[in-house]
């Protein structure tokens, strides 16, 4: 038997089978027996809402001889011809895939003849949408003078998109998200006819993921059930549709409850390298927290939806005190809002990690040492600067700017425990940098960073090397803060030379530069460096100036540093 998609297998064939979108088959079905039917309709709602499975009920009511209190009887020649899609008179076009003028206009050729075998000839558009300019126009002639037994029905997921000509022309239906427990349901009555088995969770979690769309749950359920034995656990589900598995959210969110900031953020890095979406991620650790407010409240609630209960889980739901939990729901769902126009998501992420980690530490009970607290002030002072910066951007203040708020970020107000830049030792570097080594070490630098386990990782990925010499690299930190922790970390700087060391013939010590410094940094030892090579200040007021200022050791040594393209030349 050739295997066929289970959204096909079981797409509902009467209006009592559509799920989720009762207004709509109730309304169908009373305008077949009142025989009030119109000639064009539209279907406009989200994909995999019904829209074309609607379409075709449709057609075989308006055609079958049989009708049963206005559903096809699903028996006859013509229902089972519709259904197969081999009765001439009911057509599908999918103006996806034909967005050609040709179809339409073959369409405004062939409609003015009659049915052949149906009562009504049937033209269900698909993602009508899609249709070229032109194409909309033939389709409007044919609305605007409809022959006498056809029937439009035109689908979209996009309805902003269609002419208001054509929309004003037709009856509109609009089709809803079905509702998670809808879903559930569906794939309830499904799953035992195909022999399997299931935990309930498994279909809680495909229901979500298919956002409210029930083609999509199908496909997800196709793709579940192709590696599985016999029964679909909650792990198969979460692996299928990228939610995270039970255990790492467990993992993620006792280390920020036992305040592990590198246990979380190597863990967030694990997450991530197996390919979740951060939006999903965040999606998953709101729901795990609202379990562990609604197992604070009532247990029994928890484990119908979260199947069975971790031990860590329990632990967490136990020991953590509500305002905790709402605190950590907060962060989550703050990040959702902010990350949605960011392109450092990940980064991002990790400063809130660093933030749900140390969150419970600043309100505990027990003060912290001194030396932490003022840590944690700095950090909390970065990170409302970083949100603000977000929001502003959300606003569109500036929206493509991300100096900007590299900016903003590395020059906080002036504070104690801001990263300073070693002037002197970048010079020293500088002095003897050459731009060969700073190529070399540019084209290993994505393998390089490869190389590094998370929590290193997490400290350099918002870096970049700016300078090198065969002993020593300025290395630029799009964020203060990072710099800041870099700089403090032994063991990063052996892992960062160790590590370059394999890839390149030298093992440069790691020098932390912030971004936002770097610029004004460089130019004042090319400033300086004019000096110490002693150029005749009498010759820089010649009118050759400018040759002279181009020959000059110090330009060649810029030039041999940055590139010529990075040194401009002032008088
Ligand atoms: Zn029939």
């Amino acid at each position: 038997m050739n295997y066929q998609a289970l959204y096909r297998t079981f797409r509902s064939q009467r209006f009592d089978e559509i799920v989720g979108q009762r207004a709509v088959s109730i309304t169908l079905k009373q305008a077949i027996l009142q025989e009030k039917v119109s000639h064009a309709y539209l279907f406009t709602g989200p994909r995999g809402t019904g829209k074309t499975s609607v379409a075709r009920i449709f057609a075989k009511a308006l055609n079958c001889p049989n009708l049963q209190n206005g559903e096809p009887c699903n028996k006859c020649e013509m229902c089972i011809a519709i259904t197969k899609g081999r009765l001439e008179d009911v057509l599908e076009i999918d103006a996806a895939s034909n967005n050609g003028v040709d179809e339409i206009r073959n369409l405004r050729d062939t409609v003015k003849y009659p049915p052949v075998l149906a009562t009504y000839k049937v033209y269900i558009i698909d993602e009508v949408h899609m249709l070229s300019t032109s194409a909309f126009n033939a389709l409007l002639k044919t609305l605007e003078e409809p022959p006498a037994k056809v029937i439009f029905i035109l689908a979209t997921t996009e309805v902003h998109k269609v002419l208001p000509t054509i929309v004003s022309r037709t009856q509109r239906f609009d089709f809803k998200r079905i509702g998670i427990e809808d879903i559930v349901q569906h794939l309830k009555d499904i799953l035992p006819k195909i022999n399997i088995k299931f935990e309930e969770e498994a279909l809680y979690i495909i229901a979500r993921a298919a956002e409210g769309g029930m083609r999509d749950a199908l496909s997800i359920l196709d793709q579940a059930v192709s590696f599985i034995e016999d029964t679909l656990t909650s792990e198969d589900a979460m692996m299928i549709t990228g939610s995270l598995t039970k255990d790492m959210m467990d993992q993620y969110m006792l280390a920020i409850y036992e305040k592990k900031v590198e246990a979380a953020l190597e863990i967030l890095d694990e997450i991530f390298s197996q390919g979740k979406e951060v939006r999903r991620f965040l999606e998953d650790m709101i729901l795990y927290n609202r379990d562990l407010l609604m197992y604070k409240h009532a247990a029994q609630l928890v484990s119908k939806t979260r199947g069975i209960l971790t031990d860590t889980f329990k632990k967490l739901a136990t020991e953590l005190s509500f305002e905790n939990i709402y605190a950590y729901i907060k962060f989550f769902n703050e990040a959702q809002q902010e990350i949605r126009l960011s392109n450092l998501a990940s980064v991002y992420l990790e400063i809130v990690t660093v933030k749900l980690a140390t969150y419970s530490q600043a309100s505990s009970v027990v003060q912290p040492e001194q030396g932490d607290h003022k840590d944690l002030e700095f950090l909390r002072e970065e990170l409302n600067q970083l949100k603000k910066v977000i929001t502003d951007l959300q606003k569109g203040k500036n929206a493509s700017s991300e100096d900007r708020l590299i900016n903003t970020i590395s020059n906080p107000n002036p504070s104690k425990n801001a990263y300073k830049n070693p002037t002197q030792q970048i010079h020293q570097v500088l002095l003897s940098a050459t731009k060969a080594h700073l190529t070399t070490l540019k084209e290993v630098w994505p393998d390089f960073l490869a190389s590094l386990d998370a929590r290193c990782k997490a400290m350099m990925k918002a870096s970049k090397p700016v300078a090198a010499s065969d002993t020593q690299m300025v290395v630029a930190y799009d964020y203060d803060i990072l710099a800041l922790k870099a700089s403090q970390d032994e063991t990063l700087k052996q892992v960062v030379s160790c590590n370059l060391s394999k890839m390149i013939d030298f093992a440069p010590e790691l020098i932390i530069v912030t971004s936002s410094k770097w610029p004004k940094l460089r130019q004042t030892f090319i400033e300086e460096n004019r000096e110490k090579l002693q150029l005749d200040k009498t010759q820089m007021t010649q009118k050759n100036v400018f040759k002279e200022y181009e020959d000059a050791e110090f330009v060649e040594k810029a030039v041999q540093l940055f590139g010529k393209d990075m040194v401009k030349v002032i008088e």
